[in-house]
């Protein structure tokens, strides 16, 4: 009995200790937050690249059509971000990336990205790195992830990363159409980077930000009417 007595009064004191420690603490973090009213609170957003075994071929493209397909949620990088720095994980192929980046880079003025760096990073964390990897995301039937963390209050991003799933096998799909190729998969991810939205209405599927792919699709390594008219009425020609 005793024991047991001595027992709750540990758990009595554990408690006030615990209770104090919150009455304590509510003043220091209402005073952290005072001081930096512009800190927002940061919200994700996560783009989710799903298979779709028929997704058909590039059509012929008809002339002066597809202007209208791109889609702007309206987040964006602060100015003073640009241009942004990446790290492409040790296991992923620089090149690729570098040249995926690089095809929405040369379609405007403004300089958005830095040449990418290879290195140790791990997609899918918040941790002050732009970062592309491969990783296993955790649903089937999913190619590729990008997560973009924001600023709630300003729209301001404050990391985006790309995980490319490990549940496919990845290649070049120009020699191997059995495979999921890189390029292709990159460009339309780093579409995102860009701040665009995904399509997914039909009419888009020739489109790079078309939100679906499959095995041995090359067709969103090179950008089409409604990727480039999206980029440009963000960042200008
Ligand atoms: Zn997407």
């Amino acid at each position: 009995m005793e024991w047991s007595g001595k027992k709750m009064n540990k758990k009595l004191r554990s408690l006030i200790c615990f209770a104090l420690i919150v009455v304590i603490s509510i003043p220091t973090i209402s005073i952290v937050f005072a001081g930096k009213p512009d800190k927002g609170p940061i919200e994700k957003k996560v783009f989710i690249h799903r298979v779709k075994p028929d997704n058909p071929g590039k059509p012929p493209k008809p002339e002066g059509r597809g202007k209208e397909w791109y889609k702007y949620s309206g987040i964006h990088w602060a100015s003073t971000d640009l241009p942004v720095t990446y790290v492409v994980d040790d296991g992923l192929d620089l090149d690729v990336i570098v040249t995926s980046f690089e095809i929405w880079d040369s379609e405007t003025s403004t300089e958005l990205f830095f040449e990418g760096v290879q290195g140790e990073a791990t997609a899918g964390f918040l941790d002050d790195t732009n970062a592309l990897s491969y990783g296993n995301y955790p649903s089937a039937g999913v190619i590729a992830v990008t997560y973009i963390w924001y600023n709630g209050y300003t729209g301001e991003i404050v990391e985006v990363d790309t995980l490319f799933d490990t549940d496919y096998t990845w290649g070049d799909a120009t020699g191997n159409p059995d495979v999921m190729d890189l390029r292709n998969i990159a460009t339309h991810e780093i579409g995102h980077w860009m701040v665009l939205d995904d399509l997914y209405n039909r009419p888009a599927r020739m489109q790079t930000m078309y939100g679906y792919s499959t095995y041995g699709e090359t067709i969103k390594r090179t950008l089409e009417s409604g990727d480039i008219a999206g980029l440009e009425s963000i960042y200008g020609e």
